[in-house]
């Protein structure tokens, strides 16, 4: 397989079209079987339904090269079942889970030249989503939609080591009780870019969001959940029903506690309890892991042990473990490698 010609090593981590993308219709209460396309745009009316009422939700996973040359993803199946989760809250009509599992590993083979490397530290993209595309006037779901599948390689997402970040406790709140934080809608994206754009501007990497009922617990960032290590060791991890069920989140569970036999707490996490934590990070499909250095809480500092310098000492083992399984240099949990 010939690979394009790209700086792999220097790619960022934005937007590239590539060759092919899956496009399926659903009409009449029915699915179409779909089809991979060279048409990289999307034509639809004025009023369809993710326009007027933003009637849409999204995936995000990887495809890249195991050390030993496979064209591999990460757990596609549990993409599968959080997006038809968050199809249901938002009245779409799922797309079968075996069928997203097959359209994704198409695109992938389709857009082979696109893989990175192994050892390049980029990956190919993958970005499923769903959304309304019959007309819409009155507040109702839409009877049409479309489910369409790109890829797009994407960079290292550290260049030259992972520096820990600082966080800012944010005075707005992400997701309500009983809302739609705990499924991947665009909404949820929508409201946050507000926070994100006033964090930069004061110097921050990132949000961290509270609960917003009572403003006591942590939550999770704008795109990633966090994880705490407590000095003897422990990985403890928010649990709360407005947060997104990360997939890296639940895959570090399970390395911690399998591969590294810690012991993993998901509970409700404090945020005054937060001072006493040795470590931080955030998790996310993009990163993997980010070093959390600094939480700033309205000009009150938490500088964690593990500093500003590098990862903290457990997070790099979470983070070369789990790199080590998607890589192949590790053994695999039955079922977490799928090769295209
Ligand atoms: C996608 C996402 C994450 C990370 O989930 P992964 O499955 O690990 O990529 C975390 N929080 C939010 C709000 C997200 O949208």
């Amino acid at each position: 397989m010939e690979k394009k010609n790209i700086d792999w090593s220097n790619l960022g981590f934005g937007y590239q079209v590539t060759d092919k993308r899956f496009v399926a219709n659903y009409k009449d209460g029915a699915w179409d079987d779909g089809v991979l396309t060279e048409d990289a745009t999307i034509t639809l009316t004025e009023c369809a339904g993710v326009l007027q009422y933003a009637q849409t939700c999204f995936e995000g996973l990887k495809a890249y090269t195991t050390e030993d040359g496979r064209t591999v993803c990460f757990r596609p199946d549990l993409n599968a079942s959080r997006m038809s989760d968050s199809c249901k809250r938002l009245e779409m009509p799922v797309f079968p889970e075996d069928k997203f599992v097959e359209a994704v590993k198409a695109v992938v083979k389709a857009n082979e030249a696109y893989v990175p490397p192994y050892g390049s530290g980029a990956t190919l993209y993958i970005r499923p989503y769903m959304f309304g595309s019959s007309a819409v006037i009155g507040v109702k779901p839409a009877d049409e939609y479309q489910f369409r599948i790109f890829c797009t390689p994407v960079g290292p997402y550290f260049k030259g080591g992972a520096k820990p970040i600082t966080i800012r406790v944010c005075d707005y709140d992400r997701a309500a009780p009983h809302g739609t934080g705990h499924i991947k809608a665009g909404l949820n994206y929508a409201m946050s870019l507000y926070q994100i754009v006033d964090a930069h501007e004061q110097g921050y990497d990132e949000n961290m969001y509270l609960d917003a009922a009572t403003r006591t617990y942590v939550e999770e960032t704008g795109g990633a959940n966090f994880i705490f290590i407590t000095k003897d060791g422990k990985l403890v991890t928010p649990k709360s029903d407005s947060i997104l069920p990360s997939i890296t989140r639940r895959s570090l569970m399970v390395v911690a506690e399998k591969y590294l036999g810690m012991e993993v707490e998901h509970r409700q996490v404090r945020l005054d309890e937060i001072g006493e934590f040795a470590e931080c990070g955030l998790c996310g499909t993009a990163a993997v892991i980010s070093p959390v250095g600094k939480i700033v809480d309205h000009g009150k500092e938490i500088c964690f042990p593990s500093g500003m310098d590098d990862m903290g000492p457990v997070t790099r083992k979470l983070y070369d473990t789990l790199t080590g399984i998607q890589m192949g240099r590790i053994e695999a949990p039955e079922g977490w490698i799928v090769e295209i």
